[in-house]
């Protein structure tokens, strides 16, 4: 039995006031909620106050993106080490954003996996494929190389700390979701995959989450899906009501 994950991830939303408000009133709507981790992914600058007023909360934080290097001359960046200070227990690593905007390789990726694993931070890696990639039949190879290449050099124990986002790229913020079906198809491959890099008692205890216009009215029947273990959510995890509904999904 995999463990259900529900990520919120804020982007480049919400200031401080904004920030601790959603926070008083998620954490009282998820109190109990314990079959299930939970969350919250806000801009960096949040991690301290945010991980302080989810305490005694099933609601852990996390960052969107950090540097591999500990420390040094590298401006603007954070290090696991920093993250951790204040209170992120979860990275996420390689969001299409990232890719798309800010030069994120498969190569990187691979750095900063391995950087978060060393640190005991836990990662959430997020692969998927373009439309024109879809289109064209390439989402299995471009999952392919985007596991083969990020997942480089990894041991069994550090694939036991993973989890998968599968985002494919034109749900994301679209409100075009995968159907339950594609989702299941390309989250079915990539049990396949893990299980072939790791072998099957790792692969098949790694937590696959799916992201793309993820709501709380498509949520039920993604999660009854065999591999879908989670969801990665953007825009409908801006409002606490509808983030608690997601999080609380019902079980079929
Ligand atoms: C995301 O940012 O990872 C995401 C899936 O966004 P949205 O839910 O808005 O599509």
């Amino acid at each position: 039995m995999r463990r259900p994950i529900l990520g919120g991830n804020w982007k480049m939303n919400k200031d401080l006031g904004q920030a601790l408000a959603y926070a008083s009133a998620f954490k009282e709507a998820v109190l109990g909620v314990d079959d299930a981790d939970i969350v919250i992914f806000p801009p960096s600058v949040y991690i301290e106050k945010l991980s302080e007023a989810f305490k005694g909360s099933p609601v852990a934080t996390g960052v969107q993106n950090l540097f591999w290097e500990e420390k040094g001359a590298f401006t603007g960046e954070l290090s696991t080490s920093m993250v951790k200070s204040v209170g992120a227990t979860y990275v996420l690593i390689g969001h299409s954003e990232r890719r798309q905007y800010f030069s994120e390789t498969n190569e990187t990726v691979n750095k900063r996996l391995k950087a978060v694993l060393k640190a005991g931070l836990i990662p959430m890696l997020c692969v998927g494929e373009r439309l024109e990639e879809r289109e064209a039949n390439e989402t299995f190879s471009v999952i392919e190389k985007q596991l083969k290449e990020g997942l480089a050099g990894l041991s069994k124990d550090d694939a036991k700390k993973l989890t998968v986002a599968y985002e494919p790229v034109w749900a994301i913020g679209t409100g075009k979701t995968a159907t339950p079906a594609i989702a299941q198809e390309v989250h079915g491959h990539i049990r396949g995959l893990l299980n072939s890099l790791f072998g099957k008692e790792i692969g098949e205890s790694i937590r696959l989450a799916y992201g793309g216009s993820v709501t709380q009215e498509n949520i039920d029947n993604l999660m009854a899906e065999k591999d879908i273990d989670g969801a990665l959510v953007g825009g409908a995890s801006l409002d606490p009501v509808s983030f608690e509904r997601i999080v609380r999904f019902r079980r079929k």
